[in-house]
């Protein structure tokens, strides 16, 4: 089973290790090419205008053709880029999850933060690092929630599509990770 990581910015590289120590084998993807190469994908955090600007239009095309048939995890900026909604700005992207989903949502005082949350992956409550966080303000009837903080879905995920608006791979807990590549390898 091989997994990409998206590798044109952000923290790619904390997927990487974090996937490796789950026993998966990793690609790091800098060309749409890499995509043909493996069975699932993570998009991680960084700036969504950014990857939208690196990929350009037929990257993106690339891209949602290869999220519509393969498991695709997205952290943060890389979940912004899964949502069919996308606001402050409106922003294109992927469409591959039927969430409304708001930018830098929690203003500048919250910027970045620990909080802990419940999850239906079962056990203790999970740590969640935001970081310039986004906020999912709408989630469709096809979307499972997999942990909210308060009330707002922060790891969601919607047939082949995981979404996290918190970054996973800077916390200890494997949790989030092992979840993905259980539906990897359950596909
Ligand atoms: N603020 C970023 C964006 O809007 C996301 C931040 C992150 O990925 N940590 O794209």
């Amino acid at each position: 089973m091989k997994v990409g990581v998206l590798a044109l910015q952000g923290d790619f590289d904390a997927h990487r290790k974090r996937l490796e120590e789950l026993g998966a084998e990793v690609v790091l993807v800098r060309r749409p090419e890499q995509l043909d190469e493996v069975d699932a994908l993570v998009i991680p955090g960084g700036e969504s205008g950014t990857f939208l600007k690196l990929l350009g239009e037929q990257g993106l095309e690339k891209l949602k053709q290869f999220v519509r048939a393969k498991p695709t995890f997205g952290t943060c900026a890389g979940a912004i880029l899964l949502a069919n909604q996308v606001e402050n700005p409106h922003q294109p992207g992927l469409g591959a999850l039927d969430i409304t989903i708001r930018r830098n949502a929690y203003g500048r005082q919250l910027d970045s933060s620990i909080r802990q949350a419940e999850t239906t992956l079962g056990g203790d409550p999970l740590e969640m690092v935001f970081i310039r966080a986004p906020k999912i303000e709408r989630v469709g009837r096809a979307v499972e929630v997999l942990a909210r903080e308060g009330n707002d879905p922060v790891l969601v995920r919607q047939g082949n599509v995981m979404a996290a608006t918190f970054h996973p791979e800077l916390s200890e807990d494997k949790r989030v990770h092992a979840a993905f590549l259980e539906l990897v390898r359950k596909r």
